[in-house]
């Protein structure tokens, strides 16, 4: 795809990016080289296992499937905080400004890192990234939903002891649910939700990607999330869409992965549109830049024919206002 340079040299945003999900190829196989841990002989052969393959599109199921191997080599505190601090470099190339990288430290404690030294790890990561580039950088904790509400609790807890207000530099800024959704209503984790909600955080959910409606509303009403994971189901009822509109909810609309999970059905029209003409703020996120073999760049020049630059820039300034990132917060300067 080729890219237009106004969207290259916009300052970008980036409210909803997985680390497991997002690491180069060419990390994760150096690091796979490094530990003998290769399950195959080249790195293009490594690609097609951690990237989604065009005939594996249009199910959440498949798409969750390429987080396997990544979790190899991120287990050890070194590991992760050297996959952070990619992703986080990549991002900056694509000139992402305000980044919020999202993940769940539980998956990452295999080999007997604490769940505080797994968030830990990718502070360090981010930490880099923000000393280097000049991006403002946060960290998202996620609770996987089949792990369940009691996990998430600890989670939240967890979560706020390493909050961005308590941090010199990078730090948590938010919490959010995530993993197969049908069968897991949000209602059930609103004590973790609680938990971080007191401890400042901001609260978000992935929700109504895999199921209807009624999730997003009860992400919103019993979690009290301000912002949404992709809610594309959302477009199917109205009076969600006003309140959504009304209270300002943001989605984080990740166009290219809703049409690999199946969350948006290919040639349908993408529910950002829906967004953008009830008045409800948005934001253009790549999700998982590996898996979804997509770009920030790229995200954002999907509608630029349909939207025009200065609306796309417009889009990035109002994600930046709803950002949980909140450097006047920090009480300690690094
Ligand atoms: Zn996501």
């Amino acid at each position: 795809m080729k890219i237009p340079v106004s969207i290259e040299r916009m300052p970008k945003v980036e409210l909803h990016q997985h680390l497991d999900g997002s690491i180069p190829p060419a990390v994760t196989w150096k690091i796979m080289k490094e530990y003998g841990l290769n399950p195959v002989d080249s790195l293009a052969e490594m690609k097609k296992l951690l990237q989604l393959q065009p005939e594996e599109e249009g199910s959440l199921l498949s798409y969750l499937d390429k987080f396997h191997y990544p979790m190899w080599i991120t287990q050890f505190y070194e590991n992760i905080s050297r996959v952070a601090e990619a992703v986080g470099a990549a991002a900056a190339k694509q000139g992402v400004r305000t980044f919020e990288l999202r993940y769940a430290p539980i998956i990452h404690v295999y080999a007997g890192l604490t769940v505080r030294q797994a968030i830990r790890s990718v502070l360090a990561g981010l930490n880099k990234v923000r000393a280097k580039y000049g991006v403002r950088t946060g960290l998202i904790i996620i609770a996987m939903r089949h792990h369940g509400p009691h996990v998430a609790k600890i989670l939240a807890k967890a979560a706020i002891s390493e909050a961005q207000y308590l941090h010199g530099r990078t730090g948590v800024v938010g919490f959010d649910l995530a993993g197969a959704e049908r069968g897991n209503p949000p209602g059930l984790f609103q004590p973790s939700y609680e938990i971080a909600r007191r401890g400042g955080l901001g609260l978000t959910a992935h929700a109504g990607e895999d199921e209807g409606p009624h999730y997003v509303w009860q992400a919103i009403d019993e979690l009290g999330c301000i912002r949404i994971g992709h809610g594309c189901s959302a477009v199917r009822d109205k009076a969600l869409l006003r309140r959504m509109a009304k209270d300002k909810i943001l989605v984080e609309c990740a166009p290219t992965s809703n049409y690999q999970t199946g969350a948006v059905a290919k040639g349908e029209r993408h529910p950002i549109f829906t967004f953008l003409e009830h008045g409800i703020p948005v934001a253009i996120c790549t999700d998982n830049t590996t898996v979804s073999r997509t770009s920030h760049n790229q995200e954002s020049a999907l509608f630029v024919k349909e939207l025009g630059v200065r609306e796309i820039r417009r889009i990035h300034r109002c994600a930046e206002s709803h950002s949980f990132i909140d450097e006047t917060r920090v009480t300690r300067k690094a």
